[in-house]
Parts: structure tokens; C-alpha cells; sequence
């Protein structure tokens, strides 16, 4: 599956490091997940190497809260980036707590998010047309950005659901089995092409990925982790799995 050639993975990882996306567009450009800031200086390098200046890139888009999505978001906005995320989102940036990352609640430096997105907000930014997606679940303010590409549309995802086919790390604060399916479900019916994860890149196409999840999601057979005692998971058919056999 050839990826969108406006779409370039900057960092594919690392020490507390998410994927992060750039999204070449005709008015400028548009990162995702900025990260921990462990990955800034590949991240940089990338944005070089493509022969963009870093005054190019206007917005980074957050998925969500966590540690190894955002913490290094406030580097990007010092650059000039004006951050994205949704509501609880911006809040946790804003005040820290657990929800940034469950043992580290001080592991934050507070940040402003400069424009906070609803669910199905369009967002004009550089020349691209990006749908905002409410897709709670991995936490409760996790934000999937759906954006038009040359040959259909790709979705960018966070840690809703893991690239390889299994439920992403579901200790976090809020984490919903619930709210996970119901998202899952709603990026199905936006019936994107590709599907860009927190962590890599779909390696299937994204009708197949989603349809699979959602139907493992249904027959309850996503492994939940049972460290954190999640919100909603005493379902019967879920599988917990102890924390003395994790890690
Ligand atoms: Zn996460």
C-alpha cells in the first residue's frame, strides 16, 4: 500500500516517542503528534531533509495527552506551531494530572493550546481540509484528524487502536472499552483509505483494519490491561489481563 506522498513519518519513534506525521499542504505544513521532545532533533532534521523550513509547518494537531504524544508540544508552539487538540486535551496540557501519564502526573510543562477542536470541526489549516473526530476511548479526549490527500483520505488515530491489530495500552485515566468500539465504529462509517496510528502506519487497507477491529471489539475479544482498574471494563467476555504478567 503505496502511503500518500504529502505524508511523511518524521520520527518513527523511540524512548517515550510517538509516531509523528508531517502533512505537506499548499499553504504550508501540519505535524502530528510533536511527542516527548525525545524525537525533536530527528524531528527537525526530517522537516530539513524534506527541504521545509520550520517556519513552514504552522500547526501541530495532538491526538491526545499522553506523555510520549504532547509532552514536548510546548517546544513546537516556542518554534511558532499553533497547537490543535480537543478540549480535555488542552485541559490536561493546561493543569497536568494523572492523566498525562499515570505514575508521572508532574511529568507536563503546562502548555496552552491555541485552538481546541470539537468533534467534526473542519479545520482550514494550510490549504488542506481536515475533519476533527471526537474518537474517546484510549482517554476520553482523544481526537482523530481525518484529512483529504491526493487518491482519498487518510486518518490519523493516536493510540485508539494499535497498528497490528490489538487494543492499544488501556491503563490510561478514562480509558472506555465502550467509547474505544463507538469510535472505532464512527472512523468505519467515515470509511477513510489510510489509517495512520500513534505508533506506525496501517500496514492493510484501513476498511479491512477497521472492520476488523470493530469486530473483535464486538466479540469481546480485546485484551484489556487490568493494572489501572479501567472505568467500564467488567465485561464478562473481556479478557483483563493481571499486572504481574505484564512487562
Ligand atoms: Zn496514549
Amino acid at each position: 500500500m503505496a502511503t500518500p506522498s504529502s505524508i511523511h513519518i518524521v520520527c518513527a519513534g523511540g524512548y517515550l516517542q510517538c509516531t509523528t506525521y508531517l502533512i505537506d499542504g499548499p499553504e504550508g505544513a501540519v505535524l502530528v503528534d510533536p511527542g516527548s521532545s525525545s524525537g525533536e532533533e530527528e524531528i527537525l532534521k526530517n522537516i530539513a531533509r524534506l527541504g521545509r523550513k520550520i517556519e513552514d509547518v504552522k500547526y501541530a494537531l495532538l491526538t491526545h495527552c499522553h506523555v510520549d504524544h504532547a509532552l514536548g508540544a510546548y517546544r513546537f508552539r516556542e518554534m511558532g506551531m499553533k497547537l490543535v487538540s480537543s478540549r480535555y486535551t488542552a485541559r490536561v496540557l493546561r493543569d497536568g494530572g494523572r492523566e498525562v501519564w499515570y505514575e508521572y502526573p508532574e511529568w507536563v510543562v503546562p502548555t496552552q493550546v491555541d485552538i481546541v477542536a470539537n468533534n467534526e470541526d473542519d479545520l482550514p489549516f494550510c490549504g488542506l481540509h481536515i475533519l476533527a473526530l471526537d474518537t474517546r476511548g484510549h482517554t476520553p479526549g482523544c481526537m482523530s484528524y481525518l484529512v483529504g490527500v491526493e487518491g482519498g483520505t487518510a486518518v490519523f488515530t493516536g493510540d485508539l487502536y494499535g497498528a497490528g491489530g490489538h487494543l492499544s495500552w488501556s491503563g490510561s485515566d478514562g480509558f472506555s472499552v465502550k467509547s474505544t468500539l463507538r469510535s472505532l465504529e464512527k472512523l468505519c462509517r467515515a470509511s477513510p483509505d489510510w489509517v495512520f496510528t500513534g505508533h506506525g502506519p496501517v500496514p492493510v487497507p484501513a476498511a479491512e483494519w477497521l472492520s476488523e477491529a470493530v469486530r473483535k471489539g464486538r466479540a469481546g475479544e480485546w485484551v484489556v490491561d487490568g493494572r489501572f482498574h479501567p472505568n467500564d471494563v467488567p465485561d464478562s467476555r473481556l479478557r483483563v489481563v493481571p499486572p504481574q504478567q505484564r512487562r
